[in-house]
């Protein structure tokens, strides 16, 4: 207990070398890390916070853990505390991929090392690793499921010899946060030809990323640009077949606004709509037929790869990296191990989230 005690107090008082930091050194035993999460209104960002904690503390380090309610004056702030504490690593989650740049300067000087979680943080060199999934990827899959949906592509990917014109709005994510293009960038290409070709109309007009981009990936925000859209672009009968969605928090909007508007009843079909992130409510709206899809990105992977990459800093190790091009991060290219996501709909939740322990079958009851 006396030791423990000596190695957090040490930790606080950001004793220990805190200038030599985390490279090289073996003196980093019960070293602090400090781990920060966007927010709790994702249930995404509480699995991976609980995981990264509970796997640095197995290996004996101190942790401090903070979420910042999706504000970045918050998250600022509480970067800045944690190197003040002395913290040797610091596993990001940023919201704000561009703001955190006076804090890493100061991170950089102190030796501290900083690896992006799941988020790349954007414009600053002292961004030592990156871990996440490939994100193009999460675009293109939720692009193709949205095809699939619609019948456009069959069950191997291969175009139909379905014909349009279908009718589809899209909706991306927070512009702040790098990984929102990289979906949306991973989406349009797959829907490109498509659009182009007149099988896909977007009848807003609304293709650009800002124009469709979610500031914060609020589910309201989203909720009141589809009731926008319903009521412009769609009083004239038409109806919306196809929504791509890159989040499951922002699919329950665009459905709240949908069955608002008399989708989902007798007469109209719920449009397909694809999301993000396997959430409970999410997965248990598409097991009983609204959303259509989902990506689940398992966090468990990426909890536990920050956390060896964390540990081998601090013993002194280069952290495995199995990506070397696809994250520059205007600065420098950030070495990254990225994980696969994987689609879900009706047909595999059970063995995609349930076989592989994720969820338990109550939890989707
Ligand atoms: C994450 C997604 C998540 C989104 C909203 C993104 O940065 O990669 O998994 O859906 O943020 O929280």
């Amino acid at each position: 207990v006396a030791v423990g005690m000596a190695f957090s107090l040490a930790a606080c008082s950001g004793g220990r070398g805190s200038d030599s930091a985390a490279s090289g050194s073996t003196d980093n035993k019960g070293a602090l890390v400090g781990v920060l999460m966007p927010n709790k209104t994702s249930t995404r960002w509480i699995h991976d916070g609980d995981a990264v904690k509970a796997g640095l503390e197995k290996l004996g380090y101190k942790v401090q853990l903070d979420y910042a309610n999706d504000n970045i004056p918050t998250q600022v702030q509480q970067v800045s505390n944690d190197i003040t504490k002395g913290a040797k690593v610091l596993i990001i989650a940023s919201i704000d991929g561009t703001a955190l740049s006076d804090q890493l300067d100061t991170a950089g000087k102190k030796g501290v090392k900083v690896i992006a979680y799941d988020r790349l943080i954007n414009g600053n060199k002292n961004v030592d690793y990156y871990t996440t999934f490939d994100n193009y990827k999460v675009g293109v899959d939720q692009a193709t499921s949205l095809l699939t949906g619609l019948g456009l592509v069959d069950a191997d990917g291969k175009k139909t010899d379905k014909k349009g014109p279908i009718n589809v709005e899209l909706f991306a994510g927070s512009a702040d946060d790098n990984n929102a293009t990289f979906f949306f960038n991973g989406a349009m290409d797959t829907l490109k030809p498509y659009i182009d070709d007149k099988t896909i109309v977007i009848k807003s007009g609304q293709t650009s990323f800002q124009q469709v981009a979610t500031q914060q990936w609020d589910a309201n925000r989203a909720k009141q640009r589809m009731q926008n859209i319903i009521a412009k672009s769609y009083s004239s009968g038409d109806k919306v077949q196809g929504i791509l969605s890159p989040y499951d928090g922002i699919s329950i909007g665009i459905i709240s606004a949908l069955t608002g508007a008399g989708y989902g009843g007798s007469g109209t079909k719920l449009p397909i709509i694809t999301g993000q992130d396997a959430e409970i409510p999410s997965v248990k709206s598409i097991i009983a037929g609204q959303q259509y899809s989902t990506i689940y990105k398992d966090t468990r992977q990426l909890a536990d790869e920050s956390v060896k990459m964390a540990n081998d800093l601090l013993t002194g190790k280069t952290p495995e990296v199995n990506d070397t091009k696809s994250y520059n991060n205007k600065v420098k290219v950030v070495p990254s191990y990225l994980f696969q996501p994987v689609v879900v709909t009706k047909d595999n939740y059970e063995k995609v989230l349930v076989d592989s322990g994720y969820y338990s079958a109550s939890d989707l009851k």
